[in-house]
């Protein structure tokens, strides 16, 4: 019984959400016993490793450093993970464009189900998820051999980080490179921003319809600046051509649970919840005061948000 956690990691670093994958995986292991592994796949990507190796309960990382795997395309990610899961009974990775990506590939190449996007571990083979966009949770069972799951990052606390001091897990590189005829990198276009990013911000500020245009978002910017927030939007707000998909949170957008989350000019939609509703700690300001928002917030400031914003930011 050994686990096997893809990594997940950007611009050379390791990604906040792995750890609590690997939080996911020693719930795991509490049952089942056996080892987490980490499999980091990438180019130049020893530093990746080394922040893998000092997360804690992880007993081995695996690299596999070479240009097949740059750029994270899902052929030969998948490939490789079917490849080694033949030493393992759980492959986990989190619930991320990258996860979604590649762990159905791998379900279906070793003809077994996926587990999607999991928030609770209840023993080695059962686990659960929300369905219905969150206002239910299933619990599912999986009788096959090897169980290949997402993880919801938000569904479990991060694992600590044993720091520099305190020892890490061995590291071996992993000589196997798959061939990938099927898919090729074009480019990447990636929105430049000096913020957090939206699904590891503490802080989340989001503008919905409400906000009338995309220049009117300008008003949350202050705001986020000064309290080190990502700014996020509803779905309304994107289709509306205000702000790009990337800033969408809600079912079919980015699932964040920070500190703190503000909903600006946004009613609350069972689909927007769906994406938020897990944060510590919810603020709304909304001129309406049946705004379903308010039955989910903690905070609620029924107010125009052209007067509201620009005085809450002078606040600041
Ligand atoms: P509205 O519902 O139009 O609300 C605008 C709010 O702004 C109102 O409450 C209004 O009172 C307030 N307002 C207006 N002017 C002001 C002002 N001057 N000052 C203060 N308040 C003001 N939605 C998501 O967000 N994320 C998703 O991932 C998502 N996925 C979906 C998936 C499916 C399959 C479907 C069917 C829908 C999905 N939706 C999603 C859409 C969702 O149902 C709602 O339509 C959407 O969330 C509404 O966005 P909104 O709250 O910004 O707009």
């Amino acid at each position: 019984m050994s686990i096997l956690v893809l990594a997940e990691h950007h611009d050379g670093a390791l990604a906040g959400a792995t750890a609590h994958v690997v939080a996911a995986a020693q719930q795991i292991q509490k049952s089942s016993g056996g080892d987490i592994d980490v499999l980091v796949a990438g180019e130049n990507v020893g530093a990746v490793a080394d922040a893998a190796a000092r997360l804690d309960g992880v007993s081995r990382v695996r690299v596999a450093d070479h240009a097949v795997y740059a750029h994270q395309l899902a052929e030969p990610l998948s490939a490789l993970l079917s490849e080694l899961a033949d030493d393992y009974t759980h492959l986990l990775a989190v619930a991320s464009t990258t996860g979604k990506n590649v762990l159905p590939r791998v379900a279906a190449l070793k003809d077994v189900s996926q587990l999607s996007e999991i928030i609770a571990v209840e023993s080695a083979d059962t686990f659960q998820r929300p369905i219905y966009a969150g206002n239910a949770i299933a619990t599912v069972q999986s009788a096959d051999p090897l169980k290949v799951i997402t993880v919801r990052s938000t569904g479990f606390d991060a694992c600590p980080d044993r720091g520099l001091e305190g020892g890490s897990a061995a590291i071996e590189s992993v000589d196997t490179v798959v061939e990938n005829r099927q898919s090729s990198f074009v480019k990447e276009e990636l929105a430049q921003s000096d913020r957090p990013e939206l699904g590891a911000a503490r802080v989340v500020i989001s503008g919905g319809r409400g906000m009338g245009s995309g220049d009117n978002f300008k008003l949350l910017d202050g705001i986020a600046d000064k309290l080190g927030a990502a700014i996020g939007a509803s779905r309304a707000a994107v289709d509306a051509g205000f702000v790009p998909n990337d800033m969408q949170v809600g079912q079919t957008g980015k699932i964040v649970a920070p500190e703190l989350y503000i909903a600006v000019g946004i009613s609350g939609a069972i689909q927007h919840l769906a994406g938020m509703k897990d944060s510590r700690v919810i603020a709304a300001i909304n001129k309406d005061e049946e705004a379903p928002i308010f039955q989910v917030a903690d905070y609620g400031l029924v107010a125009d948000l052209f007067e509201a914003l620009p005085e809450f930011e002078s606040k600041l």
